[in-house]
């Protein structure tokens, strides 16, 4: 266990791992740590706020447990612009893809949101796999036939035994009819998934006045949501 000058333990802020080591200082005068199992290289202090993993990492927890972006700058003691910079880097960050090369049973829904006002309706389309919940892919977009064929090439070179969707024609006119399964008891786990997104994230949660005034933070949430969800189910 390392201990620096202000005579705390450190440990890494990643993998919380306690194999760290100093490595050099910055010009600044501050010491550098890496941690010898993930590698991830990290200061003793930080000058600034959103530069420090913890911090990265709190604020990341409140915004995906339904905290909008005042009570995040609130609560922190930040501004509102550096929340919304945090937002575009956390969703820079973020990556959805499928993480194996087969699926028995995928799930297909819709769900609606708004950016600006209530006129302004973006859909969030996006696939899981039955079994595990695994969000496999996520597109936004109009609701349109056009971005049911963006989400299934976001899914190409994948195998799906059956596709479930509810009975949306769209949906009947773009998958495969022998592998198209209609019915909203089908599409039960990826509902709870829907109503998952609307407690977690505020912007989405209804009749409040919190909403994204633009499209990229709203999305740049949203991918943060899917992606922190799949990689580790219990930190949401
Ligand atoms: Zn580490």
């Amino acid at each position: 266990m390392l201990v620096v000058k202000s005579n705390k333990m450190v440990s890494c802020p990643r993998c919380c791992s306690c194999k760290v080591v100093k490595n050099g200082k910055k010009k600044t005068g501050i010491q550098n740590i890496r941690c010898k199992a993930c590698k991830l290289q990290f200061q003793e202090e930080y000058l600034y706020w959103a530069a420090d993993y913890k911090n990265r990492d709190l604020l990341k927890r409140m915004l995906l447990r339904g905290s909008g972006v005042r009570d995040c700058a609130v609560v922190l003691g930040i501004s509102a612009s550096a929340v919304l910079r945090c937002i575009l880097r956390m969703g820079k960050a973020a990556k959805v893809w499928p993480k194996q090369g087969a699926y028995h049973l995928v799930q297909i829904d819709e769900q609606w949101s708004y950016v600006g006002n209530k006129q302004k309706k973006v859909w969030l389309l996006y696939a899981i796999c039955k079994n595990s919940g695994e969000i496999l892919a996520a597109n936004w977009g109009k609701r349109n036939k056009k971005s049911i064929r963006a989400l299934l090439k976001k899914l190409q070179g994948v195998e799906i035994n059956f596709y479930c969707t509810d009975n949306w024609q769209a949906f009947a006119e773009v998958l495969p009819k022998e592998k198209h399964i209609v019915g909203k008891k089908y599409t039960k786990n990826i509902e709870g998934i829907n109503t998952w997104f609307r407690t977690r994230l505020r912007r989405l949660a209804r009749r409040t006045v919190c909403f994204s005034k633009k499209l990229i933070y709203h999305y740049s949430i949203m991918k943060t949501a899917i992606y922190e969800r799949n990689i580790r189910a219990s930190y949401i």
